[in-house]
């Protein structure tokens, strides 16, 4: 028996570990570990929690992870008594070495290393706005697993690399005129062939193991459950995440027993997720003009069986809408009282933090688990020079020469599978 059974999160039907969804009720399979306590191993970074991730062995050149600490500038500001950041990015001072500078750094290890377990160099589909790109791309780089990227045009300028970790010659960049969503249509076009396999979104369990680590470290630092936890999503992955590694904490019985209220956040006017709770619809010009376009995403996994819906119910939780305003200020004040630059998708986050608190939404004394996805950029920026990944192929949106497309690909990518 390995280390974990997979459960649909819907019918609690048995799966198979490589299976990627339910066929009875299309549910998100979960994990269900054999270690039913929290355990840190003597490893670094994410690693250290390798009891609840779904690999048996660790990716050593790879040494990030999560880190969290108790907030005093912005705790104090907003009159907040208990509130922690969990912190996502590059901030060595704190001991945050996240690369790519955001919590996509926490999925891409366990997804490759996962995949290099299961002996096969099948070439991996990522289809990105840009964070989870950097993230797969350096994670390529540190262990050669061949890759191809798809991004929509616009996110061309967010594929920088710190220098020097490895080769980009296994990296297949394809540039995509049109949005996120073009994007994913393309690589999931791609995935389907033989010889590739998809990244899976909210269905990779790495992924979502990879993102719950967030609430373990944060709890180690803790000692306890959050009461609230509040993250800026697009897909709203990194919220079930939440909800999936608490119940395990739950279950481990020393760190509190009620599962912490999901706060999610999204950006107005392009807010599926928050369309989805409230009613109304995004403009169709979206993602043009948001504050972060990582936010967005228009096939959230939504109603799916343990998707964001359930979560929301299981927590109690709630969906609030941003605007690009609110942001701006919300992340001027994070560095001016917490010391660094957060993304722009993380502001939109402090946004919801300092809307609750004003709303009395959120009592002064209750533990807050405030979750930075991305910080740090500047400060890595004055610290390397980067590099940028080159565009091997620009495609046009709904182009006919599928066909053609795939060959050029496939050609390139064989060849560095073979090798
Ligand atoms: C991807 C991303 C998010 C949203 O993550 P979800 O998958 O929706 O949970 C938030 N912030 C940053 C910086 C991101 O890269």
């Amino acid at each position: 028996m390995g280390k974990f059974t997979l459960r649909c999160a819907g019918c609690s039907a048995r799966h198979d570990a490589w299976n990627r969804g339910c066929d009875k009720d299309g549910g998100l399979l979960r994990t269900e570990y054999q270690q039913k306590c929290l355990i840190p191993a003597p490893y670094p970074g994410i690693w250290k929690f390798i009891d609840w991730l779904p690999v048996d062995g660790i990716i050593s050149s790879f040494t990030g992870g999560p880190i969290a600490y108790r907030s005093e500038g912005l705790a104090r500001e907003l009159g907040l008594k208990d509130l922690w950041i969990a912190f996502n990015g590059y901030w060595p001072e704190r001991g945050a070495v996240l690369r790519t500078c955001s919590f996509k750094d926490l999925e891409a290890p366990p997804t490759v290393r996962r995949l290099m377990e299961q002996g096969g160099r099948d070439i991996l589909v990522v289809s990105s706005a840009g964070n989870t790109a950097r993230a797969f791309a350096h994670l390529s780089r540190l262990t050669g697993y061949p890759l191809v990227l798809v991004i929509p045009s616009a996110a061309r300028d967010r594929l920088w690399l710190t220098p020097g970790d490895g080769s980009t010659e296994q990296i297949f960049l394809v540039s995509v005129e049109g949005d996120y969503s073009d994007a994913i249509a393309l690589g999931e076009l791609l995935a389907g062939q033989a010889h590739f396999v998809p990244e899976g979104g909210a269905r990779n369990i790495a992924r979502r193991d990879g993102m719950g680590t967030v609430m373990l470290e944060s709890v180690l630092e803790m000692g306890s459950l959050p009461d609230r936890y509040f993250q800026a999503i697009g897909s709203g992955t990194g919220g079930i995440s939440a909800w999936e590694a608490s119940m395990r904490l739950i279950e481990d019985g020393r760190f509190g027993s009620r599962l912490p209220t999901l706060h999610l956040a999204q950006n107005l006017p392009c807010a599926p997720i928050y369309n989805a709770v409230h009613g109304g619809s995004y403009d169709e010009r979206c993602p043009h003009g948001m504050y972060d376009a990582v936010l967005f995403n228009r096939r959230p996994p939504f109603d799916v069986p343990g998707g964001v819906a359930d979560a929301l119910e299981a927590t109690h939780g709630s969906v609030v809408g941003m605007t690009n305003e609110e942001a701006d200020k919300a992340s001027r004040l994070f560095e001016e009282k917490e010391g660094v630059d957060i993304m722009p998708a993380a502001a939109v986050d402090v946004a919801a933090l300092i809307k609750a608190e004003a709303e009395g939404q959120v009592g002064t004394d209750e533990r807050i688990l405030l979750n930075i996805t991305g910080g740090g950029e500047r400060l890595l920026r004055k610290t390397y020079s980067l590099d940028r990944l080159s565009t091997d192929i620009s495609v046009e949106r709904n182009e006919q020469g599928e066909g053609m497309l795939m060959d050029q690909i496939k050609e390139k990518l064989l060849e560095v599978r073979m090798a």
